[in-house]
């Protein structure tokens, strides 16, 4: 089913498909080995993933959170350039959780995109704003996304779109490889390793180390994905323990026990601060420089 030796192609509707050509990379990992495809810039072809979905009519879901001082200081970059960039051409809904509505900036949107404002809580530490996400993304799945999605992303804010981020990236269930990470050794990965928690993982285990700031699939799966990562996240607290990462140490757990059925390369998530990579050709979607003592006050 997956080409191993590298130098797949990715195409729409199988995903997999193994003649070389022009379109295939060598120098980098294209699929894992239960049949994930890893997508790269050079192994896909976006006018055939893009009319493949435009017939479909596919629509897009994406939620974001933007509580307290994040909201001022990355929203907007957050949606303009997601305007720019994001699933260009078909319909997107974003889901923006605030506990501010009433100042969430009024970017325009394009033809068949629209944006939602869900209210939500502001919870004292920054901590439990990332965690608690999972539990209100599940909530909002059911009462919008699944009336009116196929798929849905969920992202930090945090970051700002600055290349072609589309349709390709459309599976099941969607995995973010971490920038920092993949050209390590498993044994650096920053897993849980507090077998008092959930989301505990042993030394060998683990596929990739994956970054919740993007992950995604259809709405069932995504549902699924939060719904038990907010389980487990519910049974450290009952136990008084927290994950080494919060929610991304839940989701890294999951990963491992349900295989995402594809997988992004961190052209999807880069951090700049790494610099020029000879397999990175296009940052899709960037880190923003981040002055913690700014956005995480008490
Ligand atoms: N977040 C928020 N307000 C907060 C803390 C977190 O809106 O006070 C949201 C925001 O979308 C942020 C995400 O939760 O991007 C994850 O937190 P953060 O980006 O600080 O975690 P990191 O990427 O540093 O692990
Ligand atoms: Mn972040």
């Amino acid at each position: 089913k997956c080409n191993l030796s590298k130098g797949a192609r990715i195409r729409p509707g199988n995903d997999i498909d193994n003649t070389l050509d022009l379109w295939s990379r060598s120098d980098v990992q294209t699929c894992m080995p239960w049949g994930a495809p890893v997508i790269w810039e050079g192994t896909f072809d976006a006018r055939q993933y893009d009319e493949y979905y435009r017939k479909r009519n596919v629509t897009v879901g994406l939620t974001v959170f933007a509580v307290g001082k994040y909201l001022d200081v990355f929203l907007e970059t957050f949606l303009i350039t997601a305007e720019w960039y994001f699933m260009i051409g078909h319909n997107v809904i974003y889901y923006v959780f605030t506990d501010q509505p009433n100042k969430v900036p009024k970017v325009p949107l394009a033809n068949k995109r629209l944006l939602r404002i869900i209210p939500v809580s502001r919870h004292q530490r920054w901590q439990d704003v990332s965690m608690l996400r999972m539990k209100s993304i599940s909530e909002v799945i059911d009462i919008f996304v699944s009336r009116e999605a196929q798929y849905l992303f969920c992202m930090d804010v945090d970051q700002f779109f600055e290349g072609r981020f589309g349709v390709e990236t459309l599976s099941d269930s969607v995995a973010q490889m971490h920038s920092w990470f993949y050209h390590r050794f498993s044994i650096f990965y920053s897993y849980d390793r507090n077998p008092k928690s959930a989301a505990y993982m042993g030394l060998g285990e683990g596929d990739l180390y994956y970054h919740a700031a993007v992950f995604g699939g259809t709405w069932q799966k995504v549902k699924h994905i939060v719904d038990s990562c907010y389980q487990g996240i519910w049974t450290d607290k009952q136990n008084n323990v927290e994950a080494l990462w919060h929610d991304e140490s839940h989701l890294n757990k999951y990963f491992w026990l349900h295989k995402p059925s594809k997988v992004l390369s961190p052209e999807y998530c880069w951090d700049d601060v790494l610099g020029t990579q000879k397999d990175i050709f296009i940052s899709r979607l960037s880190w923003a420089k981040k002055q913690y003592e700014v956005v995480r006050e008490k």
